[in-house]
């Protein structure tokens, strides 16, 4: 899969000139987005680049990289709009629902479920992905087939420790870019169909940078989940990669039921304080953290929640499912939890004690162990 990086390149001058020229309309928001481009080239290049020195060597820009610096470390802050509690009610309700002893990352040859797995030739994968998100509309499918057509893609990149892909934008240069080292499988695909989540979410929300604190707020892992999640659902329902779709959700679910166990721990008389750097710790008198860092653990699981809740209140009327996840889009980073559950449309408490989807998690989870023990 060819990228086009004359394209990105452009884009990062474009940026860069526009926060140089615009210094009063442009914002942390805009610096933001040159940094998380810049960390794209980095990976793309595999090597560290000192991106002012590369196109401008402008003085000003210094000062504003410096700034930036200092508002980044104060903005995990903006992410608590969440009540603890509820989030420990959920954490009891999920977590018993995923045997602890599930198999997960099953590539050993002693289960050989993703040793088995299928790859796709480029003409295949593309058209799995089209015909998937086909189901949601002429929009959402242009988005997607502009990515490609675009070749705004790196596929087997070269990317941080951390992930196996993410994806970069700018509301400046309107432009969405994804990097992801993992290829042809369903378990590249599975992951491209979570970037793509990102893309559509950037794309349709009609977010402006005033708002942006949407993505990076609790929630802002939500409707890429959702997409993701129905993907591998689509797999499983029409036969492409069952196996592997059924083992891939598995090991979402695993993970998030162990990030769950770690609230489980916390007694009720202990305090949760979220420190500066997004991590959350336990007891003001003697701090014991507890997973690090629980945010990023906290977005994926809410975001799965979410997603699995979506999934079996309306995967089949794919117009119902945009409709809600719209207005959810453009509310998200406005109000709390509560509000956001009930403005997708679903009830609170159901929510909490994963009363609609505990029978789905449950019967996937026994699914992979009966196949695997077999
Ligand atoms: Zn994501």
């Amino acid at each position: 899969m060819e990228f086009d990086a004359d394209r990105f390149v452009n884009d990062i001058r474009k940026l860069m000139l526009h926060l140089i020229r615009n210094e009063k309309s442009s914002s942390m928001e805009d610096l933001s987005d040159l940094y998380t481009y810049v960390g794209f080239l980095e990976h793309l290049t595999g090597s560290e680049i000192d991106v002012n020195r590369l196109f401008l060597n402008n003085k000003k820009l210094d000062e504003w990289l410096a700034k930036y610096y200092y508002a980044d470390a104060n903005r995990n802050i903006n992410f608590v709009n969440t009540n603890f509690s509820d989030l420990l009610t959920l954490a009891k309700s999920f977590s018993p629902l995923i045997d602890p002893e599930t198999p997960i990352h099953v590539s050993n040859g002693k289960y050989s479920i993703l040793d088995r797995s299928k790859c796709f030739n480029e003409k295949e994968y593309k058209e799995i992905l089209y015909s998937f998100f086909a189901l949601y509309g002429d929009n959402i499918f242009k988005i997607v087939k502009k990515m490609f057509d675009e070749k705004r893609i790196v596929l087997f990149g070269t990317i941080n420790k951390d992930s196996d892909a993410y994806t970069v934008f700018s509301d400046y240069t309107k432009g969405a870019y994804i990097n992801c080292k993992l290829g042809f499988d369903a378990d590249g695909l599975s992951i491209m169909a979570h970037e793509l989540g990102h893309v559509i979410h950037f794309y349709t929300s009609g977010i402006n940078n005033s708002d942006k604190k949407a993505y990076t707020s609790i929630l802002g892992e939500a409707i890429s989940c959702s997409f993701e999640i129905a993907f591998m659902d689509y797999l499983m329902k029409n036969h492409i990669e069952s196996d592997s779709a059924l083992l891939l959700l598995n090991n979402k679910l695993s993970s998030d039921a162990n990030s769950y166990r770690k609230y489980i721990g916390v007694s009720p008389d202990e305090e949760l304080v979220l420190n500066i750097d997004g991590e959350i710790t336990a007891s003001p008198n003697h701090p014991r953290l507890i997973g690090k860092p629980m945010m990023a653990d906290l977005k994926y699981t809410l975001g799965y929640n979410i997603a699995l809740n979506m999934l079996l209140t309306c995967g089949d009327n794919k117009k119902e499912y945009v409709s809600r996840l719209r207005d959810f889009m453009y509310l998200m980073s406005k109000q709390g939890l509560k509000e956001n559950i009930e403005t997708l449309g679903l009830n609170y408490d159901d929510f909490l004690s994963c009363g609609t989807i505990g029978p789905y998690v449950k019967e996937k989870n026994q699914a992979l162990i009966r196949k695997v023990s077999k």
